[in-house]
């Protein structure tokens, strides 16, 4: 099997990393060495604990030691913005760099959320959403608010903090309104759409009893998309499948989100299925 062929480390061996903090849960490095093995590149993937106050050092470290490229996740992704050479401009309207890699001797920040999220929304559900239903207005919810605009699809924002969710609104454009957080404004904005897209952090481990929708809000022809994947069946998986709905957890987008890094780093688009295999 190709995800079982080890990396040599050479020479010429190219690092790239994954710096966050917490990171030891990180599915990065599985995910990225077992595509790195799959095409047999002369890279490694090395996760790093980095402090937020010590994010300067860090970027120092990786530009002294010429590292290939890097992954940034909590809680770094806003912090990177005035660390990099140049933003690319999905970068600087997301406001969040979740990849590192080199542009002609620059280093470049990035974020390949929004990209991660059209494509694996892509194959699970292939049908272009008529109406979305957002929850949250945080790095997730922008990327995915962007993405869903940028397709020409009409998206209701739903977040516990209303004025994060009007500013995202108004960053977003025509396409973009605001809904309540209360029961009866998801019942309604639930009804009207077709995709439901939960860009919270309920429902996620510690807390795997929580879901961010009321129960009986969901139902058959929608497709219920949680961005959350620890645990794998959220609360909110088994409310839509009890509701007739479809629905899929975050590990899709996370792989491909990894593919479009893994892209900037080598040139080349890894086998989605290889790292697939190798963190699920
Ligand atoms: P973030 O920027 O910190 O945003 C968190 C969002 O969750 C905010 O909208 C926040 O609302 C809301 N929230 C947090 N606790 C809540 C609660 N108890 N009740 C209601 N709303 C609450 O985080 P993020 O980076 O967008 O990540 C959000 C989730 O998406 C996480 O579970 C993360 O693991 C997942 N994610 C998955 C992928 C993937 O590839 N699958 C990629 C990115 C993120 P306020 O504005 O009111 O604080």
């Amino acid at each position: 099997m190709s995800t079982e062929r080890t990396i040599r480390l050479t020479g010429r061996t190219r690092v790239l990393a994954v710096f966050g903090c917490p990171v030891e849960h990180s599915l990065s490095p599985p995910m990225h060495n077992a595509a790195i093995a799959a095409l047999g590149l002369d890279y490694v993937y090395v996760p790093f604990r980095v402090e937020l106050d010590d994010l300067p050092k860090a970027f120092d470290g990786l530009r002294a030691m010429r590292f290939a490229g890097a992954n940034l996740t909590i809680p770094l992704k806003q912090r990177a913005l005035e660390l990099v050479d140049g933003l690319t401009d999905n970068a600087r309207r997301i406001g969040s760099v979740n990849t590192l890699y080199w542009d002609d001797g620059r280093l470049m920040g990035d974020s390949t959320d929004g990209e991660g999220f059209t494509r694996s929304l892509e194959v699970l559900r292939p049908a272009r959403p008529e109406r979305a239903l957002v929850l949250g207005a945080g790095g997730s919810a922008r990327a995915v608010c962007f993405a869903l605009a940028d397709a020409g699809v009409p998206v209701a924002i739903a977040n516990r903090t209303r004025a994060r969710a009007e500013e995202l609104a108004a960053a977003v454009g025509p396409l973009a309104d605001v809904m309540g957080l209360d029961e009866a404004g998801l019942r309604k904005a639930s009804s009207e759409a077709d995709l439901v897209v939960n860009c919270t952090s309920v429902g996620m481990i510690p807390e795997p009893d929580a879901s961010p929708m009321p129960v009986g809000s969901l139902r058959p022809g929608q497709f219920v998309y949680d961005l959350v994947y620890q645990p794998r069946e959220t609360l909110l998986l088994r409310q839509a499948a009890e509701s007739g709905a479809t629905a899929a957890n975050g590990i899709k987008m996370l792989v491909w989100q990894g593919a479009a890094s893994f892209q900037r780093w080598t040139g080349y688009w890894p086998d989605t299925s290889v790292m697939e295999k190798a963190i699920d």
